[in-house]
């Protein structure tokens, strides 16, 4: 696939899948994505950590689960079917970040006792259905991932990215950042 082909397919999941109400949040997952992207751009982080904030969520996009949180009663995995589909056409630098951002809520969870305090409801109702806080044996095996720092710093994002009203760039704007980073 061209990259002008995988862009315009991927501006297109988002136009459209992300037009609606982000999971339990009074955000859409475009608005969360794009203020995700924002965060890490103030940030000063790596083009690839950027991106890797922007299409965090794509696994809630290409998975059909419910919209509405109240009705969820697994954990949809998004990161795993998400990183997945990035890693089809990325590299790990923006894949990886994406396939940890769910397991490092989970560390923060057990790893700063002040963080479970800064998640939203509906962040703490998943927390439940993804597992609930790590324990000693699976923190051991988080703090061995490559890509841990750029998993927390993206879930720091993810966090904040719930702000009604806020301006952000748009989807478009991030065209070249995206096609800098595919894979031939
Ligand atoms: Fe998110």
């Amino acid at each position: 696939m061209k990259d002008n082909d995988l862009f315009s397919e991927i501006s297109a999941i988002y136009s459209v899948r992300g037009a609606v109400a982000y999971f339990g949040e009074a955000v859409t997952t475009l608005e969360h994505s794009l203020q995700a992207a924002y965060f890490a751009h103030e940030s000063k982080a790596p083009n690839a950590l950027i991106v890797a904030a922007l299409l965090h969520d794509i696994g809630h996009l290409i998975d059909s689960s419910s919209a509405d949180i109240a009705e969820w009663t697994t954990d949809a995995r998004h990161e795993v079917s998400g990183s997945g589909w990035l890693a089809a056409h990325f590299g790990p630098e923006v894949s990886e970040p994406v396939r940890l951002h769910v397991r490092a809520k989970r560390y923060l969870c057990a790893a700063d006792p002040s963080y479970p305090g800064r998640l939203s409801s509906a962040s703490m109702h998943t927390l439940t259905l993804q597992g609930g806080p790590m324990s000693h044996a699976e923190v051991t095996v988080f703090e061995a991932e490559t890509y841990r720092r750029d998993a927390i710093v993206l879930r720091h994002w993810d966090d904040r990215s719930k702000v009604v009203g806020m301006r952000t760039p748009e989807f478009s704007d991030y065209r070249k950042q995206i096609e800098a980073l595919i894979r031939a």
